[in-house]
């Protein structure tokens, strides 16, 4: 008799990497939203011959992260150009451009035409834009598990960036390491999902462009938006999308139980910034130019050190320790805690779709709205002054 394959007991158990789903033989796996968007994989059981690949391949549930950070680093990257569409300090798209001129592939998350996130293969420097800066909604992998394992065959080398679950997922799906393969996990708040994205874009009118984190207004989490032909500054403390993305209510379940979310970090290098740096090293001010974004860098791995080393040239690096970047980064401390407010504002949005969530944000908000405007009227120089006196 065929066994009844049980992916997950309770939401919170998978975290949507789709690794499951890249490993089926039978293409019985599909990922399906649930009644508030968070995609989940559904098995056809007509087409499930109950091998149990895809429980083998789930690292959310099985897999035991052994890394411990070797190194860690406060760096950016030295072309104003790469900083300037990055969301921090550019690490990412250095990492990549040495991928990219060794002939290797690079993946990671882009908008696609219609505004939604996932994750593609490039394999030129003139495609690496789409890949940089930070799109705070869950990626779709899609089969690009599939895909990273048919270009190592090849030879290829490949890197790949992602959350540290999607990183971990693909760990899963391969079974292991493997020569060829280099990953980037960011530090991860957490995330909302596609459908509420896309309907809160809706709420914005014909919106052509949409950037998270945009540096001409400092280094922070406030973007702009190119909506019906005009630019449209998105500040955190005024979009209900981006306000509840960073008081972490709407995350997806799991995101509240990351197992990822200290020290043991699944790939060989993991990015994030170094917020707190004024902090933790007032001395690193003089070097780096605090508007333009400073990462936080911490190496997991000795294929990781490699390759660090390797791109040293590109970036500046400064020595620093886990503990000074921990110390102003929660995510690597505990996930991101389960707010009470997140039931009811998934029940509006179920119910009343993305308008009542606006109605909600509105009527609670008050003038605090107006805070990330008015702290980026504040020079940088200022502001790090002011976190100084504050810590
Ligand atoms: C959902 C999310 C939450 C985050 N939370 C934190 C946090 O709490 N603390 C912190 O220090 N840093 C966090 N980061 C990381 C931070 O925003 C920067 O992405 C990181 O510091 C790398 O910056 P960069 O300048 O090197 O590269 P950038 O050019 O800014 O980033 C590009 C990289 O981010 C990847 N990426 C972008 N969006 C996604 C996505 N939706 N899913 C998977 N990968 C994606 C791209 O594939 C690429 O590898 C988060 C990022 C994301 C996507």
């Amino acid at each position: 008799m065929r066994t009844e394959i049980v992916l997950f007991d309770k939401k919170e158990d998978c975290c949507g990497c789709g690794s499951c789903m890249n490993v089926c033989p039978k293409s019985a796996i599909s990922m399906q939203e649930d009644e508030f968007g968070y995609k989940y994989p559904a098995i056809d059981t007509n087409l499930c011959v109950g091998c149990g690949l895809c429980q083998k391949a789930c690292a959310f549930q099985n897999g035991k992260v052994e890394h411990e950070p070797l190194l860690t680093f406060a760096a950016s990257a030295r072309k104003g150009e790469i900083l300037r569409k990055s969301s921090s300090g550019g690490l990412f798209a250095v990492l990549a451009g040495k991928t990219l001129s060794e002939n290797g592939a690079v993946f990671g998350a882009a908008y696609d035409e219609q505004l939604q996130v996932r994750h593609i293969c490039i394999e030129s420097a003139g495609q690496l834009p789409a890949l940089q800066g930070s799109k705070y909604v869950q990626s779709d992998t899609g089969n690009t598990f599939s895909q990273v394992k048919k270009m190592l065959r090849e030879g290829r080398k490949v890197l790949y960036s992602g959350t540290p679950c999607q990183i971990a997922g693909l760990y899963g799906y391969l079974g292991g390491d493997q020569e060829n393969l280099t990953t980037i996990d960011l530090i991860c708040h957490g995330v909302p999902n596609g459908r509420m994205f896309g309907d809160y874009l809706k709420s914005l009118g014909n919106v052509e462009r949409f950037t998270f984190r945009d540096k001409s207004i400092g280094w922070g989490i406030s973007g702009t938006s190119l909506v019906d032909g005009k630019t449209v500054k998105i500040w955190e403390s005024a979009s209900p999308y981006v306000y509840y993305f960073s008081k972490g209510m709407i995350h997806r379940d799991s995101c509240y139980q990351c197992r990822y979310a200290c020290k043991n970090r699944p790939a060989d290098i993991t990015l994030g910034d170094f917020w707190g740096i004024e902090k933790q090293h007032p001395e690193f001010l003089k070097v780096f130019r605090h508007e333009c974004g400073i990462s936080a860098v911490i190496v997991n791995s000795e294929k990781g050190k490699r390759f660090l080393r390797d791109c040293q040239g590109e970036l500046v690096l400064k020595k620093s320790e886990f503990g000074k970047v921990q110390a102003g980064n929660t995510q690597l401390r505990q996930p991101s805690a389960l707010s009470p407010k997140r039931a009811e504002i998934l029940a509006l949005y179920r119910d009343g779709g993305w308008e009542a969530v606006e109605k909600r944000f509105n009527e609670n908000i008050g003038l605090h709205r107006y805070s990330s405007q008015i702290k980026s009227y504040i020079p940088a120089s200022v502001k790090s002054v002011l976190k100084k006196v504050k810590h």
